[in-house]
């Protein structure tokens, strides 16, 4: 799979990564290094501050409901608040559309 843009403007728009695993900052630590509990997980979502797909990583997870682990940046905890917030949302939808206008997400 690639990437795709919706707005069929790729030089404004940063581009969805549909296979955004193979390009994870973590790929390089352990893998148990992300599923830590309570508050070690702040510390260990620090390796998410530099990844290039942070957001479809944080997408995959809320539209998924992945209890588990830090995902995208965020720990479970912060995750299960997003979801409270806004349980029917398309996260993906909601984070691409944040990302190609340049807004930040209204929650
Ligand atoms: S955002 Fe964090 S958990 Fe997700 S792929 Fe990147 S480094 Fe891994």
């Amino acid at each position: 799979m690639g990437a795709s843009d919706r707005s069929g403007n790729p030089g404004l728009n940063i581009m969805w990564v549909e296979d955004w695993a193979t390009r994870a900052a973590c790929q390089a630590g352990t893998p148990d290094a992300l599923f830590v509990r309570g508050a070690e997980q702040n510390k260990a979502k620090q390796v998410c501050s530099g990844c290039a797909v942070r957001t479809e990583c944080l997408a995959e997870a809320l539209d998924n409901q992945i209890e588990w682990g830090v995902w995208g940046g965020m720990t479970e905890r912060e995750r299960r608040a997003l979801l409270r917030r806004r349980p029917a949302a398309s996260w993906r939808t909601v984070l691409e559309t944040a990302r190609d206008q340049q807004t930040p997400v209204s929650l």
